[in-house]
């Protein structure tokens, strides 16, 4: 999920409170460049340009380096010498739900994907703690977000995975970003939401008041603990969630499975879950974005679901929008299926009967009379000669089949061989025999739909079912050659 905002000057973005060149925009107009001073569309920007020894600072966005990492590391200090008491502790902790929530319901699964609606005291709610999270104004987070899902691991993904793990987790926000290069997303309906537009207007008070003010006023005035609330409850707790939110960019396209869709990134994995609220089955969510679950099933940690689900029941979140499971059920099986045509492609299923060397009956009696052990079963001829002597039934059993017409021998005239067996002699296929009665016992199977009834996997591989094989016969036709 995305912090802070990583460059000044965007056009199409409006600047956020670590903006520090861009200036203000009292109304939203995404799509209308701002006209900003320091924005020259046609000189090129600092990322286009080679890092040196000489430049490397400017590429670094100082502001945010500063709110991501160097706030943190003072706090992290003056905590040292600042005592925390139980009640600070419990309250950081709180609160460290409540805005994490503001991010995970509110941001995330309510303004970015739309998949609920909430009434105006929860939206409040949500924007105001989701604004303690310092992760930037809805507007410019669900925008970005939207860039995400429809350019993921692209170069117009604003935190794309590819560029590295670090560079997905926060070095996006460290570094400066090209804002020509992130991808264009629709974002009305966020400008015609007053409490967005709201939040995004007065940011920087929001931020100032939801991040440390707030926190420190409930420690101080609850126990008397103002400054282990403004240390604890404030800026660590902000360290906490950002970093735990920044995991879904990062470790959730990193770690895990992928159970709906193996072409991208997005993965699902427990870890995840439980660092960033629920928010880790990564690789359903970027299937079905619009779902409110990011967990389907009950025993998953989801507890940003489980908030969504019970704000439905005390009346203050509505249309609660799911797949149904007819969907997610289809992509499941069409990435397991993926699964076994890769598996099924390793595998030696036998030459295909169409790249076999085509061999008259008399030139397969004639070599197979003069020592070579060949068996032909529903015209293919097999070269059995490694086989001979592990052949369960026996050697002279296997030697009786040489040089004849086999397919009634193989399937029941002598044994009915398993369905292993009939995989087996697959792959020792050498040719098929053209002319006479064999053909017509291909000619059979073909008709009974059965090897040359050609279905191919995603990896353009034959799907050879078992009972399929060519070489079985339910009710294999009396040939002149069988026993
Ligand atoms: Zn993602
Ligand atoms: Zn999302």
């Amino acid at each position: 999920m995305p912090s802070h905002q990583p460059t000044s000057g965007d056009p199409a973005v409006k600047p956020e409170f670590s903006s520090s060149t861009a200036p203000a925009q009292s109304k939203p107009a995404p799509e209308e460049p701002v006209r900003n001073k320091k924005y020259d569309p046609k000189k090129p920007h600092i990322t286009e340009t080679p890092m040196t020894r000489k430049n490397w600072y400017k590429h670094v966005n100082w502001l945010n380096v500063f709110l991501i990492v160097g706030i943190p590391m003072i706090g992290c200090v003056v905590a040292l010498w600042t005592p925390l008491c139980w009640q600070t502790l419990v309250w950081s902790v709180i609160y460290y739900y409540w805005t994490g929530f503001g991010i995970t319901a509110g941001y995330h699964r309510l303004w970015a994907h739309t998949s609920y609606s909430a009434t105006l005291p929860l939206k409040i709610f949500l924007a105001a703690v989701g604004g303690g999270a310092v992760e930037g104004s809805i507007r410019w987070w669900a925008r970005d977000h939207r860039a995400h899902h429809r350019y993921t691991d692209t170069d117009k993904d604003p935190y794309s995975v590819r560029k590295g793990l670090l560079y997905s987790h926060f070095g996006w926000m460290l570094m400066k970003q090209n804002p020509k290069r992130i991808g264009r997303t629709d974002i009305s309906d966020l400008n015609d939401d007053p409490v967005v537009v709201w939040q995004h207007k007065h940011y920087l008070s929001v931020v100032f008041f939801m991040g440390l003010v707030f926190p420190s006023l409930v420690a101080g005035l609850g126990w008397g603990d103002y400054f282990g609330g403004f240390i604890y409850a404030g800026i660590l707790r902000i360290f906490f969630v950002q970093q735990a939110t920044f995991c879904v960019n990062s470790l959730a396209h990193w770690l895990g499975d992928q159970p709906f869709d193996d072409r991208n990134s997005p993965r699902d994995h427990l870890i995840t879950a439980l660092v960033t609220l629920g928010e880790g089955y990564h690789n359903f969510h970027h299937e079905f974005p619009s779902d409110y679950r990011n967990a389907i099933e009950w025993f998953q940690y989801d507890p940003t679901k489980w908030a969504i689900w019970s704000w439905k029941k005390l009346g203050l979140a509505y249309d609660l929008k799911q797949f149904r499971n007819n969907e997610i059920e289809k992509g499941r099986l069409q990435q397991q299926q993926k699964k076994l045509d890769q598996k099924r492609g390793k595998l030696d299923w036998g030459v295909p009967l169409d790249q076999l060397p085509v061999m008259e009956w008399d030139d397969y009696v004639d070599q197979a009379n003069n020592g070579r052990a060949l068996v032909a079963v529903a015209g293919i001829v097999h070269d059995v000669t490694d086989f001979v002597n592990d052949h369960p039934g026996g050697k002279n059993m296997i030697r009786s089949g040489m040089g004849k017409d086999a397919t009634a021998m193989f399937n029941g005239g002598v044994y009915n061989h398993s369905n292993a067996a009939h995989n087996l002699l697959s792959t020792m296929r050498v040719g098929v025999i053209r002319g006479g009665m064999e053909v017509e016992v291909w000619k059979r199977a073909a008709q009974e739909n059965k090897d040359t009834m050609i279905i191919k996997d995603g990896e353009g591989n034959k799907i050879l079912r078992a009972g399929n094989q060519v070489t079985k016969m339910v009710d294999p036709p009396a040939s002149a050659g069988a026993a």
